[in-house]
């Protein structure tokens, strides 16, 4: 197999979201469950290494090729646009914070060859979304550890290849002085702890689990996770659930102006009073899209400049990113459905928009607007104006 060169992957996502995600999103919605054909597509045409670089095997796409993918994939099912979101940021952070180690040398490889799918247990019980808080630790004996984490979330856990853990350094470590652990699906024990009926995003299959596990020293990423959180996980998680949030907005959108044109095929020679909606609504998704696509920019341009990724100014940008895209997605959905009327009401009409408001609430839950507010509150007080 070849690697999918640029132009190529834009096209194609276009071609898999719309030949093989759309025809399953409906149903995976249903039975809250993981999007098997959407991965088995994408595994073939190899997009889960598309980020990694093309030394160890892989796509070697920027971010922004990826973002694309994640908001065309969004369009067409949220919950495989969110799965290849979070796949992805696990990406980006080991190819940026762990290539010196052979360890993960041979891992990027493996990766690549065998299309693994990365998840991630960053909450955890009793610290709810502090991502910069772990309660469970990394127990060194000799060049093995053990680890225990109670996740409440670990969505894909069970389809999963490998997941990246975070944890204290050791068990007598401050909760904020974190590693970030890459463990093989033979390295865990998961023990459900709780189901995913939820609301929306429902095929993320984000269930609940007791993780045990027992592996290598080597397995540890060797810079500090406030490092990688900081330069890498939180600016790329905010960038890529943007995008497909992104994607479900454009997809309602799109929803209503198809509505608006068969009213306007109806009747001949005038505007449907939708329309002013519309174009209300359409505004709002112009906007949310340069907001998207602005962070996106100015993360590219420096995100080899250490400095500037560890500058207040940089995280709030980042922050605000989550947090104007999280309102704008469910915003925009709502408004959308005003434009439909009951034809986006009825979950059997073709312009229904019930999944994509039920996923759009998912948005500003994960890592919460109030607590990413809280945190910029906190920046602002120092910060010097910029
Ligand atoms: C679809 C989906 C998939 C997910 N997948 C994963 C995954 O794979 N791995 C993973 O690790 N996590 C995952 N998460 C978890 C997610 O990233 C958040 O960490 C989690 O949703 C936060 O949980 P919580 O709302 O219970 O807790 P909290 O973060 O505690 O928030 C609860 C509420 O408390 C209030 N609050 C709490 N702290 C503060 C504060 N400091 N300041 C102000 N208000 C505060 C807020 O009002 C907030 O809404 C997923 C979440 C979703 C929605």
């Amino acid at each position: 197999m070849t690697a999918v060169t640029g132009r190529d992957l834009a096209t194609l996502a276009q071609k898999i979201g719309a030949e093989v995600v759309a025809a399953a999103a409906d149903r995976v919605d249903r039975d809250a469950r993981f999007p098997a054909e959407a991965f088995a597509a994408l595994r073939a045409e190899r997009f889960l290494a598309a980020m990694v670089p093309e030394e160890f095997g892989g796509g070697g796409h920027s971010l922004s090729e990826i973002a694309t993918v994640c908001q065309t994939l969004g369009r067409y099912c949220a919950s495989t646009g969110m799965i290849y979101a979070m796949h992805q940021i696990q990406v980006a952070c080991l190819i940026r914070h762990s290539r010196t180690s052979p360890f993960f040398q041979r891992f990027l490889h493996r990766l690549a060859e065998q299309e693994l799918l990365l998840g991630s247990a960053t909450t955890e019980l009793g610290i709810g979304g502090d991502v910069r808080t772990s309660l469970c630790a990394v127990e060194r004996q000799g060049d093995r550890f053990r680890l225990t984490k109670q996740a409440p979330v670990i969505s894909y856990g069970l389809e999963s290849d490998a997941i990246l853990v975070t944890a204290r350094r050791a068990s007598d470590a401050a909760s904020s002085d974190q590693v970030i652990v890459l463990l093989n699906k033979d390295d865990y024990r998961l023990t459900q702890t709780s189901g995913w009926d939820a609301l929306g995003m429902r095929g993320t299959c984000s269930l609940g689990f007791t993780l045990e596990a027992e592996a290598s020293v080597d397995q540890i990423v060797p810079q500090p996770y406030g490092e990688i959180s900081s330069h890498t996980m939180l600016p790329t998680s905010h960038l890529l659930w943007a995008s497909l949030w992104l994607g479900i907005a454009s997809d309602a959108v799109a929803r209503g102006r198809a509505f608006v044109r068969a009213e306007a095929r109806r009747k001949p020679g005038t505007v449907p009073p939708s329309a002013t909606r519309l174009a209300d609504v359409v505004a709002d998704l112009h906007a949310m899209r340069a907001t998207v696509h602005n962070g996106l920019a100015e993360y590219e341009r420096v995100m080899h400049d250490g400095d500037e990724l560890s500058s207040l100014g940089f995280a709030l940008r980042m922050n605000n990113i989550k947090v104007l895209a999280s309102r704008a997605v469910a915003d925009i959905v709502t408004a959308a459905l005003g434009v439909t009327g009951i034809a986006g009401y009825k979950a059997d009409s073709k312009f229904s928009l019930g999944r994509h408001l039920r996923d759009a609430h998912g948005a500003s839950l994960m890592i919460a607007n109030d607590r990413i507010l809280a945190a910029n509150a906190a920046m602002l007080l120092v910060q010097k104006d910029d």
